[in-house]
């Protein structure tokens, strides 16, 4: 077997094979929505800190115009998705299992849907530019996984040195029920899915490209062959993949397709792979080959509780309920709205709420579409749940750690590994939500980390305070010290002036009696005849001699 066929000997670890439910949503053309009347636009639609807003009430904003920016390296802009007025900027409901709200920019629209006169200028050769430019543009543009983990692109794409990308891969496996963005986007947009991936593949320094798509898409392998011109050419080949879920899931794809396992603690990168959607690259040809930032997306309406399922292209900030209208609006049997699949989705609490960047599908079933979660029991051990797991794990001794709430013991058995897929759930005989158990022990540790961080934090600022006045107070006996010490000298020296007046006092004074003693001598010596001859009766008289020339 040829080398670029070694795929074909691997096999999807775990998963199941289900129903796939895809028909319903692809016997029409993918419909672009007009521009709603109204759009509210969540401050945060990707992985990493929320996006800054840059607008108030009352400002006209064009379409493509960035009406947040990216508060951090983690982060992307995000752009205005019509062209009018900002209405508010306040907290809204936002598309999240909690059902809390989170901050948002309104726009009510002009009706002109102008895009804004500034864009960046449309690029038709990227090799003209540097890399780290076409980077600049892909997060400017405000592009994200468009695959649901909404991480930002550039920074995906600008993996740190040392390491270099061997292997690109393009996921065309939209692996879950019902699910089928992807596949229309693949059936008639391929050509410029292939450019995005050129352009990818260009700021990574061109590595072996692999398009993996499900081998029940026979029409999107169709058009993506016929854009490639053949099922390889120039370093990007197409490869099927086998219809089994969650053979879609990033570590998943890559051991198919390439052989090499991702570590549990690593990413992709770590390995040399690095694997994007198919809706990204389109979104990076957008950026790229039209300046065009991303401000709409196309999302699978489905369910047996839609009147016409379908896939549209809307704005982001449509509301959910506009969307459902444009497909039909609700039978009289819908059983409720889950956003995403029927494995890895959440139920919606209501329809006001936005289509984000990471909204891939609007699933309505009826009220027999689904069967109704029987009863929890207790686990029989039966070991099913380990059998289908595709990330190798053990849900079993991973949910009695999380029940038991030993979060330690379930990080051992690897729980931030689980990828949610709901397999293990899904085969449980005794109806045990394993996911949910896992998906609270999993915000248990992140909120315990995050205490932790935050004590942590507060115990470094402590120490530095505590470290601060310690200095504080050294300087400041330093300085006292100091002023001692020249208090000290100073009157060190003044004693020593005071001490050398004295001397020199004393030296005058000595002086001056050593120079009257030698007058005395003078006197004695010129007067001693005389006084031997005229005063030997008069001493006083003398005295009074010596005492004359003393003075
Ligand atoms: S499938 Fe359910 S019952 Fe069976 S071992 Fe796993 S958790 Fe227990
Ligand atoms: S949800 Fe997690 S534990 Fe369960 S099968 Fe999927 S990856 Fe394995």
């Amino acid at each position: 077997m040829h080398e670029l066929d070694s795929h074909k000997k691997r096999r999807i670890t775990g998963g199941l094979r289900l129903e796939s439910h895809k028909s319903q949503s692809t016997e029409r053309p993918v419909k672009v929505l007009p521009p709603p009347g109204q759009v509210v636009l969540p401050v945060r639609q990707h992985a990493g800190e929320p996006a800054e807003v840059i607008v108030k009430p009352g400002d006209h904003v064009f379409k493509g115009q960035a009406i947040a920016r990216a508060s951090s390296y983690i982060g992307v802009p995000v752009h205005a998705s019509i062209s009018g007025t900002i209405a508010a900027v306040k907290d809204m409901p936002v598309p999240h299992p909690s059902g809390l709200t989170a901050l948002c920019v309104v726009i009510e629209a002009d009706g002109r849907d102008e895009w804004a006169p500034n864009l960046p200028d449309p690029i038709a050769d990227h090799t003209n530019y540097q890399p780290a430019m076409l980077r600049n543009r892909v997060r400017e543009c405000g592009i994200v996984g468009m695959g649901g983990a909404a991480f930002p692109t550039a920074v995906k794409l600008n993996p740190p040195p040392p390491q270099r990308i061997r292997t690109l891969i393009l996921n065309g496996v939209e692996c879950e029920p019902y699910i089928t963005c992807d596949d229309m986007l693949m059936r008639e947009r391929a050509n410029k899915i292939l450019e995005g991936l050129k352009i990818a593949r260009y700021m990574l320094e061109n590595p072996l490209c692999i398009i993996g798509i499900e081998d029940d898409m026979p029409h999107a392998i169709e058009a993506m062959t016929k854009a490639l011109g053949g099922r390889q050419n120039d370093g990007i080949r197409i490869v099927d993949v086998p219809k089994i879920y969650p053979a879609g899931g990033e570590r998943q794809l890559i051991q198919f397709l390439t052989g090499e396992e991702v570590p549990h603690d690593g990413l992709p990168s770590d390995i040399g792979i690095m694997c994007h959607n198919v809706a990204t690259a389109y979104a990076v040809y957008q950026a790229v080959r039209h300046g065009e930032p991303l401000i709409s997306r196309i999302v699978t309406v489905t369910g047996h509780g839609i009147h016409l399922p379908m896939n549209v292209e809307a704005r982001m900030g449509t509301a959910v309920n506009e969307i459902i209208e444009a497909c039909g609006g609700y039978r009289e049997d819908t059983a409720g709205l889950i956003m995403g699949g029927p494995m890895m989705g959440f139920a919606l609490h209501s329809d006001g709420v936005p289509l984000v960047k990471s909204t891939n599908c609007l699933l309505s079933p009826n009220r027999t579409e689904f069967a109704e979660p029987g009863q929890t029991m207790p686990c029989i051990r039966c070991g099913d749940c380990a059998r289908v797991c595709p990330a190798s794990l053990l849900p079993q001794q991973l949910y009695w750690h999380a029940q038991a709430k030993n979060l330690d013991q379930a990080q051992d058995y690897n729980l931030f590994a689980c990828i949610e897929c709901g397999c293990c759930a899904y085969v449980c005989p005794s109806n045990i939500p394993l996911v949910q158990y896992f998906r609270f022990a999993k915000s248990e540790i992140w909120s315990r980390e995050q205490e932790k961080q935050a004590a942590n934090v507060a115990r470094r600022r402590f120490e530095f305070r505590a470290m601060r006045l310690e200095e504080a107070k050294r300087v400041r006996a330093e300085r006292l010290a100091k002023k001692k010490q020249a208090l000290a000298h100073a009157s060190a020296g003044d004693e020593a002036d005071r001490k050398a007046v004295i001397m020199a006092s004393i030296n005058r004074v000595k002086a001056r009696k050593s120079a009257a003693q030698s007058q005395v001598s003078k006197v004695d010596s010129a007067t001693s005849v005389r006084s031997t001859v005229d005063n030997k009766e008069n001493p006083r008289a003398v005295r009074e001699t010596i005492g004359t020339a003393d003075q």
